[in-house]
């Protein structure tokens, strides 16, 4: 799947593994919260995972990283070039910036998973893509949220593609049509990108409204919004 990844690997493990045989590798991105990657051994296969967050960066970096894996995994020391490039690439400030964005976003999300006690988001987000999308939205990581959130009932985020519905809404008092609206308001963020207009991000456009009206139980969605307000005495509370 990364054999392109995969041969930096390789080339870290014929430099510095000597004579060693070099084991098959497997190497995947992995949501960790925070700049954090693992390689292990096991079964005669080498399990790289990495951050996501580095997805992105250039092969002089990915080579280095590889490098710095493959020496901590056979105790060897790293190559200066490679371990600066990398350390050069951990500080620069926007990927730090996504790191902590990680660290503090996800220590927690990363626990909690789809299924509720009473709501699966995962099955409800495939009769939703089925249903309203052909099936064609991508499938992003959806969570209920860890903390019984009131204000803001679902969340997108679209760094990490990743829905979260606040669980006070994975309620048997909760109607299944209102926890699926909250859901379907989120998924239109995948399909409707945010648009910039005069440098300022308008998320909810004339085209997502459009879509959003298409539920077909909306106005009552709108109507149960209000009543929670109500009862919660509060503003009301909103799909982000
Ligand atoms: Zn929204």
């Amino acid at each position: 799947m990364n054999s392109d990844l995969e041969k930096l690997y390789v080339d870290a493990f014929r430099h510095l593994g000597g004579e060693r045989t070099v084991p098959p590798i497997d190497v995947r991105f992995y949501p960790y919260a925070g700049l954090h990657h693992t390689i292990r051994l096991r079964s005669g296969r080498a399990y790289v995972r990495l951050s996501d967050i580095c997805k992105d960066s250039p092969t002089e970096v990915q080579r280095a990283l590889a490098f710095v894996l493959v020496a901590r995994l056979l105790s060897k020391r790293t190559p200066a070039i490679h371990e600066r490039i990398y350390r050069d690439y951990s500080l620069r400030p926007e990927v730090q910036r996504l790191s902590d964005i990680a660290r503090r976003g996800r220590g927690r999300k990363m626990i909690s998973t789809a299924r509720g006690s009473v709501y699966d988001l995962d099955r409800m987000f495939a009769r939703l893509n089925k249903r309203y999308f052909d099936g064609e939205l991508p499938t992003p990581t959806i969570t209920w949220s860890k903390r019984r959130t009131r204000r803001i009932l679902g969340h997108h985020d679209r760094v990490y593609e990743t829905i979260t519905i606040s669980k006070t809404l994975d309620s048997a008092d909760v109607p299944e049509w209102f926890t699926e609206y909250i859901l379907y308001h989120e998924m239109l963020h995948i399909k409707h990108p945010a648009k910039i207009l005069n440098g300022r991000r308008y998320y909810h456009t004339e085209a997502f409204r459009t879509d959003e009206r298409r539920y077909p139980r909306y106005h009552e969605a709108q109507r149960w919004l209000e009543r929670v307000a109500r009862q919660q005495r509060t503003a009301r509370p909103r799909a982000a």
